[in-house]
């Protein structure tokens, strides 16, 4: 199958090969792999990927190959990359604002048949173009409380508990089946999130008291970052496992959820160059505007170390600021590296657990825009 990527044993090969001037993606489909099938072990229900977190070629084969076959996909393009590349693989429509022609080209073209929605009028728009329910699933995505994540996506999505169980009733008259989703925001720290969320879900299904077949507990499961070490994946799925049979739904309610960071943050590093050092300061090729956007948005700290195969590197280390390489002046790591004090111009970074909203989160403002890619068979770099 097409865009193979060149394949190194190590990084330290990556730069012995190609000396790269330009930011490289180093790929671990091995760590993908693994990733990917701890989660369809330990989940009690379907896993879903979500594709914007990284939607490369080589990322979803991994995951593919690994038994994922359900995407999380949020617009046209994302499904029809994924329906092109895997005709098997099936892919749900969880962005609860879509366009019409959106939904008539996923449902028409690419078989989709899973919808979110957080409005009544979102469920008419599906209604009007769809032909209405026959079969096809329409999820409510509801608000859950607030708990510790970098990112909370219920500022934005989601509809009140108190209101959803009339909208729940709409979809179900509306000849749907019919599901409840949520999302506890993006690097959730606390398992008793989902805890909330499914209770939450519960009161909903409840006041509505109409059949519900879906319940999908979302994303948010945590990667591990620099001074962030949330508890085990394997907590969260034990407390989403508990909290599902406590709720006793129907035997053909299908859980679900859709990891996204927490399945590939770990399954790419990035291979960075100093361009220029002034005393503390270390000019790079990749910032806030390409790959590193979430150190400035989700003050995630990544790992890093230096690497310069031709000389002998120091061993004591000091902090350095990172400068990305556009001329705005925003482009600057909020966090330091803690680096050899020796770092100088031409030695590499590579820079761990880049794996999530990384390459898909790049622009191409001033120019720069990385666009390597490789695949490596060494162990991630992970946080120290
Ligand atoms: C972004 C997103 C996800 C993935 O979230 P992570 O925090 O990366 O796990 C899942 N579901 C929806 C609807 C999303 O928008």
């Amino acid at each position: 199958m097409g865009q193979q990527i060149p394949n190194f044993a190590t990084v330290e090969d990556v730069i012995a090969d190609l000396a790269p001037g330009y930011p490289i993606y180093c790929l671990r489909p091995a760590e993908l792999k693994r990733q990917a099938e701890f989660f369809l072990d330990a989940f009690p229900g379907r896993v879903m990927y979500a594709v914007k977190c990284n939607p490369h070629l080589t990322v979803l084969r991994a995951l593919y190959e690994a038994g994922i076959r359900h995407f999380d996909t949020a617009s046209l393009a994302e499904i029809a990359h994924v329906r092109e590349h895997f005709p098997q693989a099936d892919c749900y429509f969880m962005h609860p604002v879509k366009a019409r022609a959106s939904i008539m080209t996923a449902h028409q073209v690419y078989a989709v048949d899973h919808f979110v929605i957080d409005h009544e009028k979102e469920l008419a728009k599906i209604i009007d173009v769809t032909g209405g329910g026959d079969g096809r699933v329409v999820l409510v995505r509801i608000v859950t409380p607030v708990h510790d994540a970098q990112y909370q996506l219920s500022d934005k999505f989601g509809i009140a508990a108190e209101d959803a169980a009339e909208l729940l009733r709409k979809v179900h008259e509306a000849d749907f089946q019919t599901g409840v989703a949520f999302h506890v925001g993006s690097q959730c720290r606390t398992p008793q999130a989902f805890v909330d969320g499914i209770e939450t879900a519960l009161g909903v299904i409840e006041a509505a008291g109409v059949p519900v077949h879906y319940l999908d507990v979302g994303g948010g499961f945590p990667a591990v970052y620099q001074d962030d070490y949330p508890p085990a994946l394997s907590v969260y799925l034990y407390a989403i496992q508990e909290a599902f049979d406590r709720a006793r739904l129907r035997k053909d309610c299908v859980l679900m959820c859709e990891p996204g960071r927490a399945l590939v943050a770990s399954g790419c590093s990035l291979l960075t160059q100093i361009q220029l050092r002034k005393d503390d300061k270390l000019y790079i090729n990749d910032g806030i505007y390409q790959s590193l956007s979430e150190t400035l948005l989700g003050k995630v700290k990544l790992p890093a170390r230096l690497i310069n195969p031709k000389r002998e590197i120091a061993t004591e280390c000091r902090d350095f600021t990172i400068f990305g390489p556009t001329c705005d002046n925003l482009d600057i790591l909020p966090a330091p590296f803690c680096l050899p004090v020796d770092a100088e111009e031409g030695d590499w970074i590579e820079i761990g657990q880049t794996g999530a909203y990384s390459n898909s989160a790049a622009t191409r403002f001033n120019g720069f825009f990385p666009e390597t890619f490789v695949s490596v068979d060494a162990p991630p770099l992970m946080p120290g």
